[in-house]
């Protein structure tokens, strides 16, 4: 049985429905990521199940119990937000202390605790330094030993890392993600950026207006993106109408749109012997634009235009207006639903 069950979870604000009907399930000591762009409803699914909004329709299990109408206090959930919202005039130290003095522990018990924390999240030397004092990094390493030293049945995190510079946002995903696997905890991470929901999951629930559009593996969302939203907000797919499908290839029309990713089309100069489970086609370079280690193709395939990523390893490149073939396998053409 999994730990957190929504259960067809509704939500109304006045006139709009914000959450359509969102039955999802995740399993004890999973990172679990709700992906989608601005306004999806993320932030108030993770709402609902910390008990800050109630629910219009639905239920939600935590552990084998019914919390949907539980006080927010006694539901166990941590909670860090993209403001980082410490306490301006309390130091690390009582920062992260806060919640277990007001569990009124012993002394001796929360500075232990806190110490731990303090490791965990690599603060050691800051413990008298006041939030002023710290960087945006920092800061949220704070809000998240704060969360984690009250050993939360679930830890959700609402794209804790958006404020953060690109560089140090990347170290942080990684130390979130071994803190999380060290201590076993189940996590829900919300974020709008794809890539760092592929970097952080073991399973990604991609939200559309309201509702659950796939869910899977990153790997299984990244390759299989079975619906139009999924293969435009997922990677970086071209999206080839049928119409112009059968144009590119040359052939009758299918039922459906087809998605290719860039990586899996190949540009050569010369071209290879046909096989039934490929297409190799003609095709004239446009241009192009480095994206760090890969060139990106623009091209035209039978009047077809097609984006395919080159990884950049040699010093050659082909050149606007250059005759090239492209070669990609029949099974990397996915058929989307509308
Ligand atoms: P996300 O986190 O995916 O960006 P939210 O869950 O914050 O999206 O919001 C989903 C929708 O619900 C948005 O259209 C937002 O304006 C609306 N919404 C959120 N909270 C409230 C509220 N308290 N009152 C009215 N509308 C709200
Ligand atoms: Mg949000």
């Amino acid at each position: 049985m999994s730990y957190i069950q929504f259960e067809n979870i509704k939500k109304s604000f006045g006139e709009t429905m914000v959450l359509q009907g969102i039955t999802l399930a995740v399993a004890r000591g999973n990172m679990v990521t709700l992906l989608g762009p601005s306004g999806c409803g993320k932030s108030t699914l993770l709402r609902c199940l910390a008990g800050l909004e109630g629910v219009s329709g639905g239920r939600i299990l935590l552990d084998g119990e019914d919390i949907t109408q539980k006080s927010p206090k006694n539901r166990k959930i941590g909670m860090v937000f993209q403001q980082y919202s410490l306490f301006p005039n309390l130091n690390v130290f009582d920062n992260i202390a806060f919640g277990l003095s007001l569990q009124k522990r012993p002394a001796a018990e929360i500075r232990t605790l806190v110490e731990d924390a303090v490791d965990m999240v690599e603060l050691n030397g800051k413990e008298n330094s006041y939030p002023r004092h710290l960087s945006g990094g920092q800061q949220q390493r704070v809000a998240l030993a704060r969360s984690l030293v009250l050993r939360p049945k679930v830890l959700l995190l609402d794209e804790p890392l958006s404020a953060i510079d690109a560089k140090l946002r990347k170290s942080l995903q990684l130390r979130i993600k071994e803190i999380q696997k060290a201590l076993n905890i189940t996590c829900i991470f919300v974020t709008h950026d794809q890539d760092e929901a592929l970097i952080m999951s073991d399973v990604i629930h991609l939200f559309n207006a309201g509702r659950v559009e796939q869910s899977g593996s990153p790997i299984e969302l990244y390759t299989g993106p079975q619906t139009r939203f999924a293969a435009e907000f997922i990677g970086s797919y071209n999206l080839v109408e049928k119409e112009r499908f059968a144009q590119m290839i040359q052939s009758p029309i299918l039922d459906t749109a087809v998605a290719i990713r860039p990586e899996t089309i190949d540009i050569v100069l010369e071209p290879p012997a046909e096989q039934e489970d490929r297409y190799v086609l003609p095709a004239t370079v446009k241009y192009y634009i480095p994206h760090g280690n890969v060139l990106r193709y623009t091209v035209m395939v039978n009047g077809v235009e097609l984006e395919a990523d080159v990884l950049f390893r040699s010093f050659k490149v082909f050149e606007p207006e250059q005759n090239v073939y492209i070669v990609v396998e029949k099974r990397n053409c996915l058929p989307i639903a509308q």
